[in-house]
């Protein structure tokens, strides 16, 4: 049945929803994708919720969400459908047991009544006795019957593989060639609730779901070959396998929900970051810049690439299997390349939903006014080119919003004012006052004529009083621009406003 579905090249992102989605979900579904719209294959989604214990409600639909705020869509998957529907595997109970029940017909499988107690223990006794761990088979080749007459006797039994001693464990990887992994345990494959466990549901369902790569990060390795193992014994054709490297944290660990924010999906978009820059750098952390050739001939790297640019080259020979390092500085400073690249209104709009979440309109979350967004407008090439993350909108753009009065001066900015602050306050105000024509140009123009020409000062002495004054900060977007934007009622209260709070 499978060699009817749609896709010569068919692959998958599987998470499991047990919580906030993991970085990883992404930084998969990005690799999977690319190699898919480079192969003109389908992408699926499947959802492998067959641990029922760490299950948590609202994690599905985060899935979604992030997948799709990064622009990393599916063809097949829960929400959407596809041709081997359902692609949740909680709906898929039904057909994991005639699959279990052949392997236990063809003795590749066994019941097991051992308690987690008795489980535990023994693996206690192993460790202590310096033994290799693993089931040491008790429950093989015994019914119930005769279990039951030994300790550590539960009613209802789980399934395990009964992995041959010279069980093959070496693989071809596409990422990292041949690839050796530890001889497995007897792997459980049906739980006491009758739930399949993970290799049992997904050596069935990449069958069913005609997979042909399995791309899966690297903490699978070890999984391998139980699952190779699985396809022989049911006689099927297994797909191609390629490990991806393992994220890891500045100190090299490996990223984890606990430890670093940055592991958790939604945090991204809470932050400011852009969908694009993330998906930009999540494919740079395993994989080279794009190579080209300058006028001279001369070959150079370029680090920001689109996802379509990213898809197009995808080869997995590029891919470096040495674990990335998840450096946020990095990300910081695509992310700001992604902002500048933004046209204005793009710019505007992805500012908004930040400035109203930090009331920067008006108190309760208020959305702006056709006038604060046309002030915004004014504003946005000023900050454009300074910022790196989005969350950064609101200091630069809430002065702007805010009356002389209101306006607060921050004690940094205040502790950096020169001797000789009133009298520089005093003649700007004056040299404002006198501006004929209100662009930056004349703006500019008076207030060096008077300060830096007239009182003979040097520009920072000079200006470092008249931009705490409009701004209250020690840094601001650019100061006649902003002042401009202000207009000159706003500039010159402002102005006596710090002359006065001396
Ligand atoms: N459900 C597994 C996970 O959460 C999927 C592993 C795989 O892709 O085979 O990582």
């Amino acid at each position: 049945m499978t060699e009817n579905l749609p896709g010569a090249v068919r692959d998958r992102v599987a998470p499991s929803p047990t919580g906030d989605p993991h970085v990883g979900t992404a930084y998969m579904s990005l690799f999977n994708l690319a190699f898919a719209r480079k192969n003109d294959g389908r992408f699926l989604l499947r959802i492998e919720d067959t641990d029922r214990t760490r299950f948590r409600e609202d994690s599905e639909q985060q899935v979604y969400d992030t997948l799709r705020w990064l622009g990393l869509t599916w063809d097949e998957g829960p929400d959407i459908g596809g041709p081997c529907a359902p692609y949740r595997q909680s709906e898929r109970l039904d057909t994991y047991r005639p699959f279990v029940e052949q392997l236990l017909a063809d003795g590749h499988a066994y019941y097991c009544w051992c308690t987690p107690q008795r489980l535990a223990d023994m693996r206690e006794a192993q460790q202590k006795a310096k033994r290799p761990t693993g089931y040491d088979r008790l429950c093989y080749g015994k019914t119930a019957e005769e279990r039951a007459t030994l300790p550590g006797f539960a009613e209802t039994p789980v399934v395990r593989m009964l992995i041959p001693r010279d069980a093959p464990i070496a693989f071809t990887d596409l990422i990292r060639g041949e690839v050796k992994a530890p001889r497995p345990d007897d792997q459980v494959i049906r739980k006491a609730d009758g739930y399949p466990t993970y290799h049992l549901a997904v050596v069935v369902d990449d069958h069913l779901m005609g997979i042909t790569h399995v791309v899966r990060g690297e903490e699978w390795i070890s999984s391998t070959p139980k699952h190779l193992l699985l396809y022989r014994w049911l006689g099927l054709q297994p797909p191609a396998f390629a490990h991806m490297p393992l994220l890891r944290n500045t100190d090299k660990s490996k990223i984890s929900k606990r430890k670093n924010p940055a592991a958790r999906l939604t945090w991204f978009a809470e932050q400011g970051y852009l969908p694009d820059a993330l998906v930009n750098f999540l494919a740079l952390l395993a994989y080279p810049p794009i190579t080209e050739t300058d006028e001279a001939g001369n070959p150079v790297e370029r680090e920001v690439f689109t996802f379509d640019e990213f898809s197009a080259g995808f080869e997995w020979s590029k891919v470096n299997p040495a674990g990335p390092i998840f450096d946020l500085k990095k990300l910081d400073w695509l992310n700001g390349v992604y902002i500048r690249s933004l046209d204005e209104a793009d710019f505007v709009g992805r500012m908004v939903p930040f400035l109203v979440a930090d009331n920067v309109f008006g108190p309760e979350r208020a959305a702006p006014t056709d006038e604060q967004l046309t002030t915004l407008t004014a504003v946005a090439p000023l900050i454009q080119t300074r910022m790196a993350l989005l969350t950064e909108a609101s200091g630069y753009v809430r002065p702007f919003f805010l009356g002389a009065a209101e306006l607060p001066i921050a004690d940094d900015a205040r502790a950096e004012l020169p001797a000789g602050t009133a009298d520089i306050l005093v003649a700007a105000r004056a040299a404002v006052a006198g501006v004929d024509d209100w662009t930056d140009e004349r703006i500019e123009a008076a207030v060096r004529a008077a300060l830096i020409d007239g009182m003979g000062l040097k520009p920072k002495v000079a200006f470092t009083p008249i931009r705490v004054a409009i701004s209250g900060a020690r840094i601001s977007p650019p100061l006649f621009e902003s002042m401009r934007i202000l207009g000159r009622d706003e500039t010159l209260a402002r102005l006596d406003r710090l002359t006065g709070d001396l």
